[in-house]
């Protein structure tokens, strides 16, 4: 297993955030040994492209795969195929990571942070397993068109094929069992094809494969309202692209800042997986040293776990997040004053 992370630090915040977390990283896992490249509008400026095929290479050889963010004003009128959004989608594509893990974790200390009342949030741990590279964000045709009445019209396909629900419905099963052993799997079956379709298709790869998971299905709609009602009731919430990137947004800002939020999206077995914070470059405070390195930091801490195999390097990176918020540290976002550098010191020094 390789023990190589690139580090793609991209634009904006990204180069401060992922600065933070390879410190922090090198000294939970003395063994990675850490390479970086560049992405997003950086790479643009300097290469020519939002991503280089060489650095593409370098990511399928990698052990995992630490990106910090990408994009800026400053791209903003770049043609589409050279937008800084693109190296991140070339990377997503070329990889072919198509399980897209989101966690929405509440730290103790910061459950005053969510906008539902305490006792609703406090102790959540919920994993959204959102398929990524299909659906209707990728589905053909697509287009806007003007009719020959001279109305315009935009449209696109939302197809799934049994062989994409099914490898992504196998990520969240593995995942459930290394939990409470419960999924639930979100659609729209009842005004779906595609969702209709993506219900047979857990059924079935639950009866063939699900031992020791217990599966549930619940229409999309009644997902989001019921993760605001009660969402502790959830343990893994499986879905498509589409549903997924609303549904996890929303249960991930339950639990307060952007700044905490970390994800991975894996691929087939032997893939390297690609770890990103949830949130962007942010422009507004770039440059400033004053960002939150806690969902990169988490985020490398999921690298540790899903594609490293070193699970208690993984688990005692999350547990010094949890404890430097238990003293104290917190960046603006959270309400405090430390710097990017001093909250990773926080973190370093609660390891
Ligand atoms: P954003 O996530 O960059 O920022 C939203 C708000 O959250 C801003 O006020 C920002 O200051 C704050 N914020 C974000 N991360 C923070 C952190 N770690 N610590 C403290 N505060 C933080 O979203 P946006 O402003 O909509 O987008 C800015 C740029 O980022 C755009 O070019 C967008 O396309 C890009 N973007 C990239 C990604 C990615 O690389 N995966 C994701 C989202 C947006």
């Amino acid at each position: 297993m390789s023990k190589t992370v690139l580090l793609l630090a991209g634009d904006g915040i990204g180069p401060e955030v992922v600065a933070e977390a390879q410190r922090v990283a090198e000294l939970v896992a003395p063994e990675l040994v850490f390479e970086d490249a560049l992405v997003g509008g950086a790479a643009f400026d300097a290469e020519g492209d939002a991503i280089s095929d060489e650095t593409l290479a370098r990511a399928k050889q990698a052990g995992a795969v630490l990106l910090g963010a990408v994009g800026g004003p400053q791209w903003a009128e770049n043609p589409r195929d050279k937008r800084p959004e693109m190296g991140l989608l070339r990377l997503r594509k070329e990889l072919d990571v198509f399980a897209n893990l989101r966690p929405a974790y509440c730290f103790g200390p910061l459950v005053d942070a969510s906008s539902l009342k305490p006792e609703l949030i406090e102790g959540l741990d919920l994993m959204f397993v959102r398929e990524l590279t299909s659906g209707v964000y990728f589905g053909e045709p697509r287009g806007i068109e003007t009719g020959a009445d001279g109305e315009r019209c935009g449209y696109e396909m939302s197809r799934y094929t049994a062989s994409e629900v099914e490898r992504v419905a196998r990520v969240a099963f593995e995942i459930a069992r290394g939990r409470s052993g419960r999924v639930v799997s979100a659609e729209k079956s009842n005004v779906m094809e595609s969702g209709l379709l993506w219900r047979q298709e857990v059924t079935a790869l639950h009866e063939a494969e699900g031992e020791g998971v217990e599966l549930s299905h619940i229409l999309a709609d009644a997902c989001a309202m019921e993760l605001v009602r009660a969402p502790k009731q959830f343990d893994v919430i499986l879905c498509g692209n589409l549903f997924g990137d609303i549904l996890s947004d929303a249960a991930a800002m339950l639990t307060g800042s952007i700044g905490m939020l970390p994800s991975a999206s894996l691929g087939a077995p032997g893939v390297p997986g690609l770890y990103e914070p949830v949130h962007g470059s942010a422009p507004d405070i770039a440059g400033q040293g004053i960002a939150n390195p806690c969902a990169t930091i988490l985020s490398m801490s999921m690298a540790l776990r899903w594609s490293l195999g070193m699970e208690a390097a993984a688990d005692r990176l999350k547990q010094a997040v949890s404890t430097a918020l238990e003293r104290g540290a917190r960046t603006r976002d959270l309400g405090g004053d430390l710097t990017t550098r001093q909250m990773g010191e926080a973190i370093i020094s609660a390891l």
